[in-house]
């Protein structure tokens, strides 16, 4: 008997905004950097999958730049039993109409959506597509062995699938790269300096979890957080490095702190992987010391990803970021001076802020460029996606510009601001354009040692005028 087969697809997407940065992605964005991020709890359900016994298809076929008719016809030669996209808000509509030409092509095929957006709103979905089960959290490898197990067993799952996070993350076994195709994503990505690249996740997801505008707490809420063991991680690391993987970028939301991150750093360092490959991570300020930022200097660290989101007050107790402007110069200061590369994010269109709040924000990221203390930025609009504690603050006191969900990609604002949306592109554009100053770059070039620097510098400056046009 043929075995139950499970296809892990990413469709290719329609817009003229550029190709779907999707998976993974905290925020939804079309880009023209032709960036692409290696989904890693997919690629753990795949390898999980397969470790069952279940014949497993890696179908990506955005990173695999398939036209929408090449890739159907590959799915419907290949006829899985089981078919998983993950969505997100403002493509869950394109995903509705793919449901609908899978299940007249292939009715027998079971098809599976997963991601914040049908976990905060899994009804909608079933109600507009033809689509058979919902996965609601983000353990996508432990939900998808559950419901493969029923389907293969002629057991009868329910349509909305919930995690139950009460397991260790340890039972998981080390991704299989090969199997999902970790090539496509090891030079596609402005997180690394030094190629090939690799993602891992050693958390589930964010041990803060708390922001009111995160779209994986609608996946991990604060009370699900787990990590995987120092064991587990070393051991990830490892099976990169033997791969040839020279940098690997942690996607926890936020990495693993205290005594996981401390452990993590000496074993990285007493087994010299320090010296085969570099590493970045997502990072909160207010949450390592001065001694940490050595430690990981030492272990090979380069990239620190902040999330900065506005330099008032006001704002950030709002949203329940939880961190002191006034301290994060001190605490970047300590990262640049061990040789960190710190990246900061910050947002704009938040409803309660007027255009002097939103300056500021501006004009303070600017002086950090100004100053040295990061190395580059995001800024983005704010987006309230279903499920979050913002969206339920937005609709609650009539704030939502429009429900149409195709509009909540960044490209436009979807709440009510007294910053009118052209004053808003023309901030973020600003921001972008005002980091360029000749003493940053002059900083850019004297920070250039060797071929790797070079060679990211040129292609960071070309996807930063791409990232423009995003906006
Ligand atoms: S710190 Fe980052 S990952 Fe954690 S809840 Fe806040 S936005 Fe989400």
């Amino acid at each position: 008997m043929a075995k139950f087969s499970v296809s892990i697809s990413y469709p290719p997407l329609n817009s003229d905004k550029g190709i779907a940065f999707l998976s993974q992605n905290r925020q939804f964005q079309w880009t023209h950097t032709d960036n692409v991020i290696y989904p890693v709890i997919p690629a753990s359900a795949a390898t999980l999958l397969k470790s069952k016994g279940f014949k497993v298809y890696w179908d990506d076929a955005i990173a695999q730049r398939l036209s929408y008719q090449q890739w159907f016809k590959r799915l419907v030669s290949r006829r899985p039993n089981l078919i998983v996209i993950e969505t997100k808000t403002p493509v869950i509509q394109q995903h509705w109409q793919i449901i609908k030409d899978i299940k007249k092509k292939l009715p027998q095929s079971h098809t599976v959506l997963m991601g914040d957006h049908v976990t905060a709103l899994p009804h909608e979905s079933l109600k507009n597509c033809p689509v058979n089960y919902i996965l609601k959290g983000g353990d996508y490898d432990l939900l998808l062995l559950s419901l493969a197990t029923q389907l293969s067993t002629n057991q009868n799952p329910p349509k909305i699938i919930a995690s139950t996070p009460d397991h260790h993350l340890d039972q998981i076994p080390i991704i299989d790269h090969q199997l999902t195709c970790w090539q496509d994503y090891a030079n596609r990505n402005s997180n690394f300096k030094y190629h090939p690249g690799a993602y891992i996740m050693s958390g589930r997801d964010c041990w803060w979890g708390k922001c009111t505008f995160c779209s994986w707490t609608t996946l991990f809420p604060h009370d699900s957080y787990r990590r995987f063991s120092v064991k587990h991680a070393i051991a990830e690391v490892e099976n990169l490095i033997n791969l040839g993987v020279k940098e690997i970028f942690d996607d926890s939301g936020t990495l693993p702190v205290g005594d996981w991150l401390t452990d993590f750093c000496h074993q990285i360092i007493d087994k010299g992987l320090n010296k085969k490959c570099h590493f970045g991570c997502n990072m909160r300020f207010d949450a390592l010391t001065q001694e940490n930022y050595q430690l990981m200097a030492k272990a090979g660290f380069r990239l620190i990803l902040f999330g900065f989101e506005s330099a008032n007050p006001k704002t950030l107790k709002k949203i329940n970021k939880n961190i002191d402007p006034a301290k994060i110069r001190n605490e970047l200061g300590w990262a640049k001076k061990v040789g960190l590369e710190p990246h900061i994010t910050v947002m704009i269109g938040y409803p309660w802020e007027n255009l002097a709040d939103a300056q500021k924000t501006l004009h303070f990221a600017r002086n950090l460029f100004k100053q040295n203390l990061v190395s580059s930025l995001q800024a983005t609009r704010i987006i309230p996606y279903p499920g979050t504690p913002l969206f339920s603050y937005c609709q609650k006191n009539n704030l939502l510009l429009t429900q149409n969900w195709a509009d909540y990609d960044m490209s436009r604002p979807v709440i009510k601001s007294p910053i009118s949306p052209q004053k808003q592109q023309q901030l973020i554009k600003n921001l972008f354009k005002g980091v360029l100053t000749p003493k940053f770059l002059l900083n850019q070039i004297i920070s250039i040692h060797n071929f790797s620097d070079l060679k990211h510098l040129a292609g960071y400056s070309i996807k930063f005028l791409q990232k423009l046009k995003d906006f």
